[in-house]
């Protein structure tokens, strides 16, 4: 599989920042945004801020906006977004269902999507990207025989699913480095739900392409997403973006930080007065960039940055750095 390589072009390169409003941001966040932002600055790429809120019953009304001010707070900034219009607006994307409904409308034509009207609880939930152990069971392909057509004869409601090759995949990672997976391991994937709503894999899939992102940062977590988002820009015959997928932060237990490991929320850490400096500092030290945590800015990083130097390692945090924090 190909990818997109714009290095000889800097001017080109197109990142993005794309928090999903279902609740605060974190550190684990936090830290994903920052390397997303220090590999597109470093080059001088452009950035573009997307809310992803297409997940409407968790979609919290207030999560954007502190998505947004804990970003700026953090130091970083983009070229494009809610709050900077320019080419490639709306960047809600519940003000991009247009694209979608077209987009489904080519895959039903190509046959490359069947309607499903198993209730399975991946169809509710394929609205939100599957972080860890959210991967759901391997859909058995039970109406996999349909054509796009038979949804005229369908009583119940139905999703549309894409019909995933079962064949070894492989992509080369921009950081995880070269990942193989047997399809058949993943099963088809919804698209659309049956209420009407894409599910992340097809809109992150028409954002970034319509919206020209050169390259994607995210958590190591999405990987079996990245093999779904390939063969959907297979389908449409577009070229990929680059895929850069970085550690977790994991508490003590290993598992993906989450509220047992305490209140990292950007928003708490604010409120009680912690500096964005402090927490940058830590991030860029978490990620290999800093030989001790020191309060840096995301700006002082850009000199220093180069992937090579970003540690492979998942990121253990520790509550107790919370404590020294607030001293
Ligand atoms: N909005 C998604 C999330 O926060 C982004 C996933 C992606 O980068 O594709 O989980």
């Amino acid at each position: 599989m190909g990818s997109a390589n714009n290095s000889t072009q800097p001017s080109r390169l197109v990142g993005r920042l794309a928090p999903s409003p279902t609740g605060a941001q974190h550190l684990g966040n936090a830290r994903t945004y920052l390397l997303a932002w220090l590999s597109i600055r470093a080059r001088s790429g452009r950035l573009l801020l997307r809310i992803e809120d297409i997940d409407s019953p968790r979609v919290k009304p207030w999560a954007a906006e502190q998505a947004i001010d804990d970003l700026r707070w953090l130091g970083l900034d983009w070229d494009e977004g809610p709050d900077r219009p320019g080419n490639h607006a709306p960047y809600f994307q519940t003000e991009r269902m247009s694209n979608y409904v077209s987009l489904l409308e080519q895959l039903r034509r190509s046959e490359h999507v069947y309607p499903c009207n198993c209730t399975r609880s991946d169809i509710a939930q394929a609205a939100s990207a599957p972080h860890a152990h959210q991967e759901g069971p391997v859909y058995p392909g039970t109406c996999a025989a349909r054509s796009s057509r038979d949804a005229e004869t369908l009583a119940s409601p139905y999703a549309w699913r894409f019909r995933l090759s079962a064949e070894p995949a492989s992509y080369r990672d921009g950081f995880a480095g070269p990942q193989e997976l047997d399809l058949k391991t993943l099963g088809d994937f919804v698209v659309y739900k049956s209420s009407g709503t894409p599910a992340y894999q097809l809109a992150v899939v028409a954002d970034d392409y319509a919206m020209g992102v050169t390259e994607v940062v995210r958590g190591d977590d999405l990987i079996p997403s990245t093999f779904r988002q390939l063969a959907l820009y297979r389908a449409f015959g577009w070229d990929p973006p680059t895929f850069y997928h970085v550690p977790l932060v994991v508490g003590t237990d290993g598992r993906r930080l989450a509220k047992r490991h305490g209140d990292t929320r950007l928003a708490t850490l604010r409120r009680e007065g912690i500096r964005a400096e402090t927490v940058v500092g830590w991030l860029a030290w978490s990620a290999g960039l800093l030989e001790r945590p020191q309060p840096v800015r995301p700006a002082d990083l850009l000199a220093e940055w180069d992937w090579s130097r970003i540690r492979r390692e998942r990121v253990i945090w520790n509550p107790a750095i919370l404590e020294d924090w607030k001293r």
